[in-house]
């Protein structure tokens, strides 16, 4: 289940949207920043359809 989600880039500090798969339940993942294309680390947690939390690291 894909839920939308706001990533505030720890790098520009902008924010842009992306999509979680909840369906497995936690993950990471690293993501490039749509907007400064510097690359990050992404941990969800998250229930199915649920995201309870998103936190973004410096990778
Ligand atoms: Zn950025």
């Amino acid at each position: 289940m894909l839920v939308e989600i706001q990533v505030p880039c720890p790098h520009c500090g902008e924010i842009f949207t992306s999509t979680a798969d909840t369906s497995q339940g936690d993950y990471s993942t690293i993501e490039d920043c749509q907007v400064c294309c510097a690359p990050m680390t992404i941990e969800v947690i998250c229930e199915p359809g649920r995201v309870d939390e998103v936190r973004v690291n410096p990778a």
